[in-house]
């Protein structure tokens, strides 16, 4: 039969099974035959040997071990069969081995040998005693050694070792548990031993007691399964290595494998046997499981046995089967099942792994000495780099706090930079942006709730029953709010102090939102974000009908009043100018979103398409070169076919010269080539073209937006207010482009007989200001038509 390969097979390792045979003066010489090799036996039945049972069957079988060990001695025993496992465990591999076979067949005389006689001892001793010298061998590691010693007898597990002394929870019944380390015994006893002598005296401990459990609780010892286990665990002296490898050895004494309850046995006895076959058909069944890599479950909790040798039958253990068989024809279907049961174990493979584990207050301490280190490290870095006093530490309520408040200076513009510290500070400084953000995000909406009701946009009843209160307009935008309170909206008196500039009529949503952009000098919120006509609430406001009805009308005569200078709502929207101009940065961001917002469009939307073009101008290039170097290779491939065909001798037909195909398609090829290399270069000398002139487009734009931003933060905030008067009438002459020197020139009289007559009766008292006010606009005014007038004359002619 084909085995299957495993993939893995390289980290892969077979069960080493070995077959002992129990030297006898009636050795069976016909029927088993050793090869030459010591690793096959062959059994040779002979028909009439037993009559009818195997009969017309087969009766020649040949098994190949890892090993035959016939007439062999202890010693000879343990070197091929434990040493290499005991001596693997010590670098952190589990190990089991393993003795099966019928009653008699010298199982735990393999095992633990004779306890009277040091020659004659066991694998048991001698395992203890490698460990013992190899710990002694091994100086730079701490090596700590613990036994136990398990019976499994009737499917009920007992502690060997339970007679002496133990400081451990002792739990009744014991019970096994599976855990992600392992599996192991609940309530079993394991022994920490210091040298071989106490670890002797355990095994005999040990010993003593399975026989004289077998006197007082009358049970047969070869009717129950032993498992001795050496626990070992190594730590480094030399190394603070938190790593540590741990490894147990399990040599497990089985119960007689003889098919019992066969012939008429009762009681106890029936007991016994059913146990045992079972608990041996289930180690069978497990292990067929574990050597069929397609089987997912190996079926371990059947039984007691299996159950506690879970992680100790195949997986990562290196895993030794002995086979104990009687030399004796009269044995020999015993012998028979027994090596057909080593050869199934031979099919197992496992994947012996080091146990490592981590020791987790070193590695506290460990990683507590990396931090010192690094903190040192850095406080270096820090001198080298002149930055004194660094604190690396979290940070407390207080230093929290203060970069709060750096935050909110920095929003209000009251602060222009913040000084990176460090990353912790960095992370605290967003931190907090995000804090104050969602705090402000929070204020504007409650203050909005404050103020209004909030429709549903989807909610198309509630909007038509809004518009026919005509609180909406056709488009949606909502009207605006009657008294004039919150968020500085709403309609001026006409007596009051108009402002300096006028546009056309504003919708509601325009003025929420150029407003918010307004508050948003000192706050983060965009105007965008609270665009109410984009978000899925509209706003109403709360107040009665009447006033909104009121409003709407007065809205609409303040628009046809337009475009005199006056009364325009959106002047007192403008608040006060700051004494202190802001920082052209940030002036500029709202000069893009107020005034420059067209041209920024513009600007925007040019420079996209020049990226755009000279992407494609990159690629193209690409796609030149690249049809560039096709093309030299084909000249070169070219070249040498004519090389080639020059040295052959050229054939000449009628005139015609003869090439060959593959010369023919590299010159197709090369003509190909050639014609796209000029449409592609075609392409890209269009796109230069074009990406100069968007060049050009973009340079344009920016000027612009850079002009009109200067003259819109000079109007803003450096000309005085009466002078910006002058601008206003007509709306038609846009203020922005009027450069400042123009706009001083402007109604130079009206600003001579201003000050001649503030001169004259400013004494008056401040009072007076508001008459000589409207007395200089009056005149301005006139001034401006009269201007006009003279431009659209001259423009006729
Ligand atoms: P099992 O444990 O398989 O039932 P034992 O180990 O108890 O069998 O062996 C039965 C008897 O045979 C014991 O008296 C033991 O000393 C003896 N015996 C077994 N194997 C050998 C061997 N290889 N050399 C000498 N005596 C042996
Ligand atoms: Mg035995």
């Amino acid at each position: 039969m084909m085995r299957r390969k495993n993939a893995r097979m390289g980290t892969r390792k077979k069960v080493h099974t070995f077959v002992r045979v129990k030297p006898t003066d009636d050795f069976a010489h016909e029927m088993i035959k050793y090869g030459d090799d010591n690793k096959s036996i062959d059994i040779h039945l002979k028909k009439d040997t037993r009559r009818g049972v195997v009969n017309n069957q087969q009766t020649d079988w040949s098994f190949k071990l890892d090993g035959v060990l016939h007439n062999a001695s202890q010693d000879l025993v343990y070197e091929t069969v434990a040493k290499d496992v005991v001596a693997q465990a010590l670098d952190g591999y589990n190990g089991t081995i393993m003795c099966y076979g019928q009653t008699g067949a010298g199982k735990t005389y393999t095992m633990t040998g004779t306890t009277e006689n040091y020659k004659h001892r066991g694998i048991l001793p001698r395992a203890l005693q490698q460990v013992f010298r190899m710990i002694e061998e091994r100086p730079t590691h701490a090596i700590t050694v613990r036994v136990s010693y398990l019976e499994i007898y009737n499917e009920s597990l007992f502690d060997l070792l339970s007679t002496l002394p133990y400081v451990g929870p002792s739990v009744t019944p014991m019970t096994i548990v599976e855990n992600p380390q392992g599996v192991f015994i609940k309530g079993l006893s394991v022994h920490l031993t210091s040298q071989e002598e106490d670890a002797f005296s355990l095994l005999f401990e040990g010993e003593t007691n399975r026989i004289i459990a077998s006197h007082t609780m009358n049970k047969n010892s070869s009717r129950s399964h032993c498992i001795f286990t050496i626990y070992v665990e190594a730590h480094s002296r030399t190394l603070s290595d938190e790593k540590y490898i741990t490894s147990k050895i399990n040599l497990v004494d089985l119960a007689g494998s003889e098919r019992l309850g066969k012939s008429g046995s009762e009681g106890r006895v029936l007991k016994e046997a059913t146990y045992i076959n079972k608990s041996l058909s289930f180690l069978e069944q497990a292990i067929v499981a574990l050597g069929d890599q397609k089987r997912e479950h190996i079926p371990f909790r059947q039984c007691k046995l299996t159950h506690a040798l879970k992680d100790s039958l195949g997986g990562n253990c290196n895993m030794v089967l002995l086979t104990n068989i009687y030399g004796e024809a009269a044995q020999l279907e015993e012998t028979l099942s027994s090596l057909r049961f080593a050869s199934r174990m031979k099919l197992v493979t496992t994947e012996p792994a080091i146990n490592e584990k981590y020791d987790a207050e070193r590695m506290v301490k460990n990683l507590e000495k990396e931090l010192a280190l690094l903190k040192q490290e850095l406080a270096i870095h820090d001198s080298l780099a002149n930055r004194t006093l660094v604190n690396y530490d979290p940070m407390d309520e207080i230093q929290i706090a203060e970069i709060n408040s750096q935050v909110r200076r920095y929003l209000e513009g009251t602060l222009d930079e913040i000084d990176i510290i460090n990353l912790r500070q960095i992370q605290e400084v967003f931190n907090q942006f995000r804090v104050v953000l969602s705090q402000q995000e929070q204020e504007v909406e409650s203050a909005l709730r404050r103020k209004y009701t909030l429709i549903d946009k989807n909610d198309f009843a509630a909007i038509s029953a809004v518009q026919k209160a005509g609180l909406v307009d056709v488009d949606g935008h909502l009207v605006g709010e009657p008294d004039g309170q919150g968020f500085g909206l709403g309609v001026t008196p006409f007596s009051a102090k108009p402002g300096k500039k006028s546009k056309s009529k504003k919708t509601f949503k325009e003025q929420l939102s150029s407003s918010a952009r307004k508050e948003g000098a000192s706050s983060p919120v965009s105007g965008k974000e609270l665009d109410v006509s984009t978000s899925k609430t509209q706003l109403t406001p709360s107040s009665k009908e009447g006033d909104v009805k009121d409003m709407t009308i007065r809205e609409r005569e303040t628009s046809s009043i337009e475009p005199l200078p006056s009364d325009s709502p959106k002047e007192e929207l403008r608040p006060p100018r700051p004494s202190t101009p802001p920082p052209k940065p940030v002036a500029f961001e709202d000069f893009k979103n107020e005034r420059g917002s067209e041209i920024n469009r513009i600007f925007k939307e040019n420079k996209s398409i020049l990226n755009e073009r000279r992407k494609r101008a990159s690629e193209t290039t690409q796609r030149i070169n690249a049809i560039k170097r096709e093309m030299d290779v084909t000249k070169e491939a070219l070249n040498f076919q004519k090389s080639l065909r020059e040295k052959q001798g050229e054939y000449e037909n009628k005139g015609l010269m003869i090439i060959d195909e593959e010369e023919f398609l590299l010159i197709l090829k090369l003509k190909d080539l050639k014609k796209q290399y000029r449409t592609e270069y075609q392409d890209l000398r269009d796109l230069r073209a074009e990406i100069q002139y968007c060049q050009h487009l973009v340079d344009q734009c920016r000027h612009r937006l850079l002009t009109e931003f200067d003259i819109w933060y000079n109007e803003s905030f450096f000309i005085p207010e009466d002078l910006q008067v002058a601008l206003k009438p007509g709306g038609s002459i846009r203020p922005g482009m009027v450069p400042v020197s123009r706009i001083m020139s402007l109604g130079e009289d009206a600003q001579d007989k201003f000050s001649q007559l503030q001169q004259v009766l400013l004494p008056e008292g401040p009072d007076s200001v508001a008459f000589y006010n409207a007395k200089v606009k009056t005149e301005q005014k006139h001034n401006y038509l009269k201007t006009m007038m003279g431009l659209q004359q001259a423009h006729r002619k």
